[in-house]
Order: structure tokens, then sequence, then C-alpha cells
């Protein structure tokens, strides 16, 4: 929809879209701007140009236009008292991870809060009416802006004030811009003439409705949205729900009434000042007044920020001198505590840095701090920083508190594995560089296993240009997973299964045939559960055929059979096969438990990310940001178990949606979001409450025993944890019991082996002499009833073996000892030790043999390499394939 085209269609009509009962009141007179004619309403007759263009733009910088001054957090008491006077029920912020929307990682604005997907329409639920919201909002836009602008932020607070006009509860438009100027002027005591409203127009999701900017001195301080109409201009028609979106920025609420240089400077607490003082900023305020109220006006005049930076440097006469002492490091500082105050947001809310969706802005977030920190030559302490920040922010945000020491861990593991990982990645990136360009799958593997982004490798050279497929193949390889698309069938007209097992869940029952398609069947009712929320099908009988799948297509249950099908109209019997149910059902509660579990040891970050149940396997992803320890898997078992063991109630409650996130808050989305109004709220004690449509076990001692497998860290950020329950725990744990105990057989065997060759190596060493004595008075193997010297080949004085009664100690010693004796002997020992096979070469000065060139020849042979020299020398390899060469080969360059 064309917005320009709306705004034409309103401004021409003022009368029915802008003017309220207060313009009338107080005198407001319509301008339209000298300059760019936009529409205006203001208490000075004499003023021509917008806020946008006018000369007052920012002048409040150095010069506040209200009494009283308020920092951030002392600006929402004033908001929330104020609406609060008025009727409005004050509702604590919602999470920054929108898990009710699967549309949106970030909650971007207030009214977000409030809208729930249902099909291809909006709905919005609000928990009271009206109502006003301090909502922290997190956009990653514009993050090259945060610290040089003085007023753009990665996460800021929008004023959400809310209402739907209905019967006797709420308003619309006059009683809205009404409170919204007695809130500048009586509540914040800014002076009447001060406050403008812009005529403009809101559109989006296919509804759009006139809205009213109000500005004080050029800072657009908040947005009136009346969204009252749907459909295409012309031929739209009014909605059911009209609502009023007002969002205001609490931190330009706070500047306005504090006037200093950025809005920075009051929305971070003691946090600015801590790091001003450790960098020695020389912080000049007539300086910084005078930059950036030159900065805020060129920010309308230039595209490029470096351009906008340039400009007012030159305007504010600063000398780089100044830029060098006293701008860079502001906009470091402002930067650093700026993105550290969303990071804490973030975490509290659930989300870890990773290289996946909304996880990669964290992750990105992190390390410009880090950057920051380095390029400024810091030495901080985050711990600290975070402590200030959350000490300063407790008051509107006491949950924050609860999660200092989680966001303290995340934030110190992510910066250590950055730190850790900087080394691996430029090897990583070397390696490409040599190899040539990598294909595009290449760098998905790369990102996915490595972490390694393509951004990355561009700045290490290694790659010329991020492929412009890239990002698009990603994110149709994530999609393809949620994608298991069903067929579809023509289900329209065929009336909604009574889904039995919701109610009374019986294993056997009778149902008519309502409709057959080739394979599959569609019942009037059923207790075949079907596949869905990762919980596998049931399988079983209908009609004495085999069902062997069963989707949900809409809200009709549709059965696959093999071999067969009954005919449309008969009542058939059918048979639910108890025992598989059973154990999905164990399977299927264990994730439950298995999730608190992992929380209770691990931390508040962790979620369900997704999860598998079958009869015989079960697994659920979590997200955490390493791997797990044996000991931690320990603890999650053991703590599994022990809610198995105390026999706790799972109980099942259907609430209202709006209800049920009120009383239970987004835990409840661990399964993603949910596109119904009636959720059902299934609840292992205060343990464990999820919304959830799979089946359940009574009683968690139902499922006797739960036995983790296997855990894997399978993705950047993701953990996955398979598991068995109930009986398929116990044959687990038979299964495990068999196997240690066969391991512990074989190994007392070759425990006995070990022993029995380390005392024929002893025995063979206390032989040394006299085996020395036979070869040297000339008895040979041909002999052949001599065990010992058979061992040892010997012909004219040359001596070779290939015994493994032999070790280390008895080559060397047997060697030496018997070339100091015959100068005309030579002894070769081929043997093994550990995974190499060494030799070991001893030649006498007058055996005519080389001992370094064997040895060298042979180690060759091996895979390996050798040296020495003509008297004595050594070396192997590990190419054991080889060994029968090597041994015939040394045996000849011996023997002869
Ligand atoms: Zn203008
Ligand atoms: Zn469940």
């Amino acid at each position: 929809m064309d917005k320009k085209e709306i705004l034409k269609e309103f401004s021409s009509n003022p009368d029915r879209y802008y003017k309220v009962n207060l313009f009338e009141e107080q005198g407001f007179v319509r301008k339209s701007c000298s300059k760019c004619s936009r529409f205006f309403w203001t208490l000075n007759a004499e003023r021509d140009l917008c806020p946008d263009d006018a000369d007052d733009t920012y002048s409040f910088i150095g010069e506040p236009p209200t009494t009283k001054r308020f920092d951030y957090t002392q600006a929402w008491k004033q908001v929330e008292e104020f609406f609060v006077k008025n009727g409005h029920t004050s509702v604590s912020r919602y999470p920054v991870v929108c898990r009710w929307r699967d549309d949106l990682y970030f909650t971007i604005a207030s009214v977000v809060d409030f809208q729930r997907v249902m099909g291809s329409k909006v709905v919005f639920e609000f928990p009271a009416n009206p109502l006003v919201v301090p909502q922290t909002c997190l956009r990653f836009k514009d993050l090259e802006n945060v610290g040089v602008t003085g007023r753009h932020f990665s996460s800021f607070c929008m004023i959400g004030q809310h209402s739907i006009p209905e019967g006797d509860k709420g308003y619309w438009k006059d009683k809205c811009v009404d409170l919204d100027y007695r809130l500048l002027t009586d509540q914040f005591g800014i002076k009447r003439e001060e406050v403008v409203f812009v005529e403009d127009v809101w559109a989006g999701g296919g509804s759009f409705g006139p809205s009213l900017e109000y500005f004080v001195r050029g800072l657009e301080l908040g947005n009136a949205v009346f969204t009252e109409f749907q459909g295409e201009l012309g031929k739209h028609t009014t909605l059911d729900q009209r609502v009023i979106d007002m969002g205001a920025g609490l931190e330009r609420f706070a500047w306005i009434t504090m006037g200093t240089p950025t809005a920075y400077d009051c929305c971070f607490g003691p946090i600015n000042e801590k790091l001003f003082n450790k960098i020695g900023i020389d912080s000049d305020s007539e300086i910084l007044r005078r930059y950036f109220t030159e900065i805020a006006k060129a920010l309308e005049k230039f595209e490029d920020l470096n351009e906008v930076r340039r400009h007012a440097i030159k305007k504010a006469g600063l000398t780089d001198d100044k830029i060098t002492k006293m701008i860079t490091p502001l906009e470091g500082v402002y930067l650093i505590a700026d993105h550290l105050r969303t990071l804490i947001f973030a975490i509290t809310d659930g989300a870890l840095p990773s290289n996946v969706g909304g996880g990669y802005n964290l992750r990105m977030m992190l390390r410009r701090i880090n950057a920051t920190i380095s390029k400024l030559n810091l030495k901080l302490d985050i711990d600290d920083l975070i402590d200030t920040h959350i000490d300063y922010l407790k008051d509107t945000y006491p949950e924050l508190d609860e999660k200092r020491e989680d966001v303290k861990k995340i934030l110190k593991i992510e910066s250590l594995r950055y730190e850790e990982s900087k080394v691996h990645m430029k090897k990583k990136a070397e390696k490409i560089r040599e190899k040539g360009v990598p294909s595009v799958d290449d760098l998905i593997t790369l990102y996915e296993s490595d972490g390694i982004t393509p951004e990355y490798l561009k700045e290490a050279n290694a790659i010329s240009e991020i492929p412009s497929s890239f990002y698009s193949k990603l994110s149709d390889l994530h999609q393809s997973e949620n994608k298991k698309a069903v067929t579809e069938l023509p289900v329209d007209q065929l009336p909604e299964t009574d889904a039995l097992f919701y109610k009374d869940d019986p294993m056997e029952f009778d149902a008519k045939v309502i409709k057959i398609f080739d394979d599959k069947v569609v019942l009037d009712k059923t207790s075949f559960y079907a596949r869905g929320g990762g919980q596998e099908p049931d399988h079983g009988t209908i009609a004495g055929f085999n069902v062997i799948n069963v989707d949900k297509h809409a809200n009709v249950i549709v059965h696959q059979l093999k071999d067969g099908v009954p005919k449309e109209g008969d009542t058939v019997k059918c048979v639910v096969n108890a025992t598989r149910r059973a154990n999905i059902t164990k399977n299927h509660t264990s994730t439950h438990i298995i999730n608190a579990s992992a929380r209770g040891v691990l931390g508040s970050w962790i979620w369900q990310h997704s999860a598998f149940k079958d009869d015989d396997h079960a697994r659920l992803d979590i997200t955490h940001h390493s791997s797990l320890t044996d000991e931690q898997v320990k603890q999650i078992e053991d703590a599994a178990n022990s809610m198995v063991k105390q026999n706790l109630q799972v109980s099942i409650e259907y609430f209202d949606r709006g209800v049920a996130e009120q009383k239970y808050g987004f835990r409840i989305y661990q399964g993603g979001v949910v596109p119904v109004k009636a959720v059902r709220i299934v609840s292992i004690q205060d343990k464990d409450i999820e919304a959830c449509g799979g089946t359940h076990v009574k009683k968690t001692g139902d499922i006797e025993l739960i036995k983790i497998t296997k855990t894997k860290r399978i993705q950047d950020g993701v953990v996955r944890i398979e598991f068995v329950s109930g009986p398929t725990a116990f044959e687990y744990i038979k299964q495990q019991e068999i196997e240690l105990k066969q391991k512990e057989q074989e190994d007392a065997q070759k425990e006995i082996l070990a022993k029995r060759r380390e005392e024929n190596k002893q025995k063979a060493r206390e032989k040394i002499p006299m085996l020395l004595e036979k070869i040297l008075d000339g008895e040979s193997s041909a002999d052949g009833d001599n065990s010992e010297i058979d061992e040892i080949i010997t012909r004219n004085k040359m001596c070779f073996t290939a015994s493994q009664q032999y070790d280390e100690y008895f080559h060397q010693n047997f060697g030496k000892k018997l070339v100091a004796k015959d100068p005309k002997t030579a002894f070769c020992g081929i043997f093994e030790s550990g995974p190499t096979i060494r030799i070991m070469v001893h030649a006498g000065e007058q055996s005519g043999v080389n001992a370094g060139v064997i040895a060298k020849e042979i180690s060759l042979i091996l895979g390996g390499s050798g040296g020495g020299d003509a008297k004595f020398a050594q070396g192997g390899g590990k190419d054991t394939s080889k060994k029968d060469t090597a041994i015939a080969k040394a045996k000849s360059m011996i023997l002869g």
C-alpha cells in the first residue's frame, strides 16, 4: 500500500482523520510546512516550518525546555504514574525474544506484545484495556549509528500506550491525544507551545490508519497510531477491533528533560561516568553540545554516516586532537554501554549468542564490544559493568537482577570462545586461501561446524566476496527441517475428527469411515494420535488392516493403512497398539522432565530447541553454549530420575492463551508458537509447565526410569540429548551390564597376556650372557635343539631376529655386547613398540655391515625414518601393513 496516497487522502479531510477535541479546546492551528508542505498542528500561529525543518531542531541540547530533570529510570516512573493515575494498567514488559510469533525473532515494538497470529490473520489480545508497558525493543538495522549519532540504540524502551475502544473500556483518538499532550505538559512540565503534532499515516499487515507524531524542539517523542481500516485504500472497511498503538521512546523523554549532548548521557545510569573516568576522557560539554547538535541536524541531510560525522566536525570546529582524544573514545564508551545493555536483556530472556537466527546479532554485538575495548586499549571488568547496568535498571526490570550471574557466565564463555577461535579461524582462513575458491556448500559447512562466517573469511582475504546464494541456501537448509510437509489432501469438506486421545482415550473403539483417499482413511472419531509436536503417531489396526502412519490435515486426522482399506460408510473396529503408545507417552513425558532437569543443572538459558519421541528412543535438543561433560549428564539424569521417584502429578488444564501467558510466562512456549486461543497446559507440579498437545503419563512414577544414552553438540548453541525411558531404559541397562561384563572379561584376558609377555621379556634379558656365549661359540639354529637360539637366526656370525619375546632393552644390550666381544659380528632386531615397528642395528667394525644404511632403508619401507652411524643405527615406522616386507628385506640385508 502506498503510504503517500493514504496520507494525501487523510490530509484532504483533516476534520475526519486528524482533528481531535484537544486541538479545538487549546486552540491548535493547522499549518502546512513551507519547506516540505507536510501538515502539522501547533499553538504558535507564526510557525511555518515542520519540526524536521525548523531552526529550533535539537536546541534542547544544553537548554532543556522543562523545569524538571528525569533520567531514564525516573522518566519511566513519571510515565507510569501518569497513565496509572488516568485509568491504565501498568503491564510488565514482555520478553525481547518473541516466543509468541514465529515470524519474528526479537520484539521490535510494544504492540507486538499483544499480537497473535491466527492462520493468516493477526489478532490483538490485551491483558488489560487500556494499558501502558515499558517494552524493551531490539533493533539491529542501524548498528553502525549506535554510539555515533547520539540517539540510536540497539535496544530501547518503547513506552506502549494501548487501547481498544469497546463498550465502556478503552478509548479512541480524542482521549489518546489528550493524554499524550498532558503527559508532556502536566507531568513533564514542557511548555504548551513547544508541542507540535504532525499528520502521518501507518500501514502494515493489511491494515492502516492515521497517526499523529508529536515533537518537541525537533525531537520526535512519540507516535500515536490509530489503526482503523483494512483492505485497499478506497475499498477499505473499518476493523472490528480498532487499536490505539502509541509508541514513544523513553530514552528521548529522559533526554528532552536533561538536555545532555546525547541521549546516551542520561540513559545508562552511572556506567558512562565509570568508563569516562577509566579512560580519562576530557569531556568539555560545550564542545560536545555543539558537536552533537550538528550531528543531529546533519543526520537529516546526509545519507552516509561518515559524511554526517565530517560535516559535524567541520561545523563544530573540532581539531584532529579533539576527535582522537574526545569523540572517538566517547563513541566507544557509548557503544559498549549500549551493546552490553542489549545483551543483558536478550540473555536474561533466554537468547544465546550463536551463528543461528537472532543469536548471530548477539554474537556480533559482543564482538563489537571486544573489538572496541582492544581498539581503545581499555582494561575493563565486564562483570563489573554488567552489575552497574543491572543495579541501575533493576527497579524497573527486576527480572534482570535474577539472571545477573547467568548473563555474566554466558558473556564470559562467549568472549573466551572468541579469543580461542581466533587462532583456529586464522588457520582455516589460510588453508582456504591456499586451496582456492571454496564452494557455497564448503562455506555452509564452515559456517555450521566451525562457526566461521563468510564475513570473517572476506575480512581475512580468504574469499573475495560472499556468494549471493549463501544466505538463501542456508535458510533453505534450516527451513527444510520444519518442512517435512504433509502432502495436502482435499479435506476441506470433511467434518473435524473427534480426537478421543484428548478425552477418555480408549485403546479399542468403533468408528465410522467418513472418507477414503487411496490407502488413507478418515474416521468420524479416533484414538490414534496423529504425528505432531515431535511425537510419532500411534500404530495398530483399523478393520484388521495395519495402521502405519497418522497425520493431521487441518482438523481432520488421516490414517494410512497397509494391505487394504475398509469401505466408506462402514463402522469399523479400531485397535491402538497400547504398548507402543505407552512407550511413546513415557518418552514424551520424559522430554518435559529432562528439559526441566537440564534447566536446573545448567542454567536459565536452557530452552527446548526441538524434540523427537518414538517408542524405543527419543531425543531432546536444548539451547546450550557448550558440549555437556559426563558430570553434567549424570546430574541431569539424576535430577530427572529424582522427579520420577517423587511420583509427581502430571496435570492438564485448558486456559485462554492470554491468561496462560500472564499466569505462567512465556516459558510455556517450549515447543514453539501455539496457534490456538485455548492452550493446553501440561504441568508437572511447579517444576515444568508447558503448552503441549502430546500424550503424557498421569504420574511421573509411571515412567519408572530415564536413561540418557548419548549427548552431542549438534550445532552452535544446540546440544542433543538422546535418551530412553520405561522398559526400554531397563533393557538398555541390562545390555550395558552385559557389555560391561564382556569388556571386563576381555580386559582381564588382555592383562594376563600382557603379564605373560612381560615375564618372557624379563626371562630373555636374563639369558643375554648365555646366548652371547652360545653364538660366539658358533652354535647356530641349524643345531635345532636350542629353542632360544632358534629365535635368533645366525649365519656367519650375522644375527637377525623379529621375535616378539625380546624388548628394547634386550636388543640394545645384546647387540652392543655381541659386537664388543667380536668385531666380526653384527645384529639386527625388529620389534613392535606401541603403534610403531622399530629396527635396531649394531655392526662390529670388521663385520662389513653398515648399520645406518640398513636402518634407513627399513624405516623407509615402514613409512618412517631412521638414522645413526655405521656402527649403531635405529629407526622405524607406523605402516604395519609393510611389516613382513620389512622383515624379509632386513633379514636379507643382514644374513646376505
Ligand atoms: Zn517540513
Ligand atoms: Zn508434552
